[in-house]
Parts: structure tokens; C-alpha cells; sequence
């Protein structure tokens, strides 16, 4: 008995040191990436789709804006900033771009912290409108005028919602956000700015029939032109990651580890990317790479993989829909490779 109780205590002496060697994991920092196991396998795959597809020519630089038609339209960049702030890259990563429409995401999320999702709801709504992002025919016909927050009449009328005493404050706030979500300082590109203030008639005529809906929450004219700074914010594609990275990571910076988001908003934003993200194109994108994302017609796109971490891409020629062509091929391809896609067969336990 006594000799058996010995044995046990050098046992369990043995055992603790033996696990005291053992070298402590980054675990208790949450490493909840399941990426970050498959380090090569990323980069493989990520390699891989930049090989296959950086030969593609299809699509079109957007030109309404003039800035935007003389970007090089061979830039292309890949980023994934997993939750665990792991970054991988290939490509034109560091060449700066106008977020645009992704830019539509983060003022969502502000006006969240701010407001709280149910009054953004109410004021904003988040249904899909069926017709292209700018449509005026969207603004008349819906129930809710501005329909959700991610085609230009709801976010305008959600950039309309940021408190501030003037619209510098406003700007300065929005500002303020991206960069927090990103985790560095963003500023605005001052010729996409230029080109695109001089040319947003129809933004600012959405604007005004939001107002004869009363559906727009401060001046109209002002709001516009916030928002087309917001549109006019240069983002890198690892800074793209990264604030996609915030959402992927509920809310918190990986890099910077602050909580830019309220962590119960997540689900809210991602809902509004799965059903608008990529204009028209959007239903096409829930079946064949399922997860929430948002692109820009300055030729970004990031996709949020929930828990896991973001892949940003940029290379300027869209689609019909406004959509970057490498962009979309790139994020599908890296998905189904590696079983991001949410709605997938073995996602939703068929496998
Ligand atoms: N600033 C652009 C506009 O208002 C954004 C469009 C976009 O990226 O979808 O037309």
C-alpha cells in the first residue's frame, strides 16, 4: 500500500514535470484559427489561385469615376489576415486603392455602435433591392426607400445617421473607424476624392428623393459628400484583410486586439454581406463560395470566413455586375480549397 502510494506520487511527480517541459502554446492567447495548423496549406493554396489566375483579362476598369478607368489594371494583390493575426500575401499588396463600396461595411457598423442595430434597421432596412446599386427606380418602388445599407441610397442614409456637430467631426469619426478596424492609420486618396465629387450627380440626386421620403437623417448634400469621402478611403489588401480580419474575429482587432465592434453586432453585418455584398451578384456568391463579403468598383474585395480570418484581393477590371473578375475567382477557388464556403456540404454536416 505504502510502496504503491510512493510509486503514485513519483508517477504524478513525473507527470508534472514532464508537462511543466511541455512549451506553453500560444493557446490562452486564442488561437481559434484553425488556419494557423495548415500554415503550408494556405500558402499553397493561396499561391496556387494567384498562379491560375493572374493571366486573366476579362472585365473592365470602372469608369464613371475618371480616376478609377486610369488605375493599372494589371495590379493584383492577395491578403488573408487570419483571427489569430497570422498574414499571408502575394502580389500588389501595399499599392493603395479606393475602398468604395466596402467602405459601406464599416459606416454600417458604426452607426451600430452608436445607434444599436435595431435602429439601424428601422431607419436603413436590409432588404435586397433586386436592381443595381445605384438605381433610383429602387428608391421609389421600396417600401423602405433606402433599402439596406450597402447599395448608395442606404448608405448614404446610414452615413447620414453618424452623430458629430459638423461634418467634420462626422468625416472625422467615419475616418477614425476604418482605421481602428484596420489597425493603422487610413487617410483619403485626394484625387479619387476630386474625381469622384466632381461626378456624383446621381448619388447626390439619390440623396434628395431619400429627403422627399424622409428617409435620410441629416442634410443630403453634406451626406453625400461624406460619403463619397468615405468611398474615396485608400486601403492596402493587407489592410483590407485586416478589417475584414475585425469581423472575422467578432469584432476585435486581431493585430491591435481592440474590440472596434461590438461583438453582438457581427452576425447583423455578415447577415447584410450575404444578402448584398456583391450587387447582383450576390445570390450567385451564397451558392458557389457562401460566405458574406463586399467588393468595391475600385476593384477590392474581402470575404469574411467567421471565427477564422479574412482574404482581401485587389485587381481593378469588374464585371457587368461591378464586381472584380480576379477578385471573385481567387476568393472561390481559396474557399472550396480549403472548406470555407459556410453553406458547403461538409459545413452543414452532409460529409
Ligand atoms: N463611390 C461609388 C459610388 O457611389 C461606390 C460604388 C461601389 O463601389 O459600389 O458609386
Amino acid at each position: 500500500m505504502f510502496m504503491n502510494r510512493m510509486k503514485l506520487s513519483a508517477v504524478l511527480a513525473a507527470t508534472l514535470i514532464a508537462v511543466s517541459l511541455i512549451p506553453v502554446t500560444a493557446s490562452a492567447q486564442a488561437p481559434r484559427s484553425p488556419v494557423a495548423p495548415r500554415r503550408e496549406l494556405v500558402e499553397s493554396v493561396v499561391r496556387e489561385a494567384y498562379d491560375k489566375f493572374k493571366g486573366e483579362t476579362s472585365g473592365k476598369n470602372a469608369d464613371y469615376i475618371p480616376y478609377l478607368a486610369q488605375v493599372d489594371s494589371k495590379l493584383f494583390g492577395v491578403a488573408i489576415v487570419t483571427a489569430d493575426n497570422q498574414v499571408f500575401t502575394l502580389g500588389d499588396v501595399n499599392y493603395s486603392f479606393s475602398i468604395q463600396s466596402i467602405s459601406k461595411v464599416f459606416t454600417l457598423a458604426l452607426a451600430m455602435e452608436e445607434l444599436g442595430p435595431d435602429k439601424v434597421f428601422q431607419r436603413i432596412g436590409s432588404e435586397p433591392t433586386g436592381r443595381p446599386f445605384n438605381s433610383v427606380a429602387a428608391v421609389v418602388d421600396m417600401p423602405t426607400h433606402t433599402g439596406n445599407p450597402l447599395v448608395n441610397a442606404g448608405a448614404v442614409a446610414t452615413t447620414s445617421l453618424i452623430s458629430g456637430k459638423d461634418a467634420n467631426e462626422r468625416w472625422g469619426r467615419i475616418l477614425a473607424f476604418y482605421s481602428k478596424a484596420a489597425g493603422e492609420t487610413l487617410t483619403l486618396i485626394e484625387d479619387v476624392y476630386a474625381s469622384e465629387a466632381a461626378t456624383n450627380a446621381g448619388n447626390k440626386a439619390l440623396s434628395m428623393l431619400l429627403a422627399k421620403y424622409e428617409r435620410i437623417y441629416a442634410d443630403p448634400f453634406e451626406s453625400v459628400d461624406i460619403y463619397t469621402k468615405q468611398c474615396s478611403v485608400g486601403v492596402n489588401a493587407s489592410q483590407l484583410a485586416r478589417m475584414g480580419a475585425t469581423l472575422a474575429n467578432n469584432g476585435m482587432n486581431p493585430a491591435s486586439r481592440e474590440q472596434v465592434i461590438k461583438r453582438e453586432h457581427i452576425p447583423y453585418i455578415l447577415a447584410t454581406m450575404t444578402m448584398a455584398g456583391l450587387y447582383d451578384s450576390s445570390g450567385y456568391w451564397a451558392w458557389h463560395v457562401g460566405l458574406p463579403a463586399k467588393s468595391g468598383v475600385g476593384g477590392g474585395i474581402v470575404a469574411v470566413v467567421p471565427g477564422k480570418g479574412a482574404i482581401a484581393v485587389f485587381a481593378p477590371p469588374l464585371d457587368e455586375a461591378g464586381n472584380s473578375v480576379k477578385a471573385q475567382k481567387v476568393i472561390q477557388f481559396v474557399a472550396n480549397k480549403l472548406d470555407f464556403n459556410l453553406y458547403s456540404p461538409a459545413s452543414v454536416g452532409l460529409k
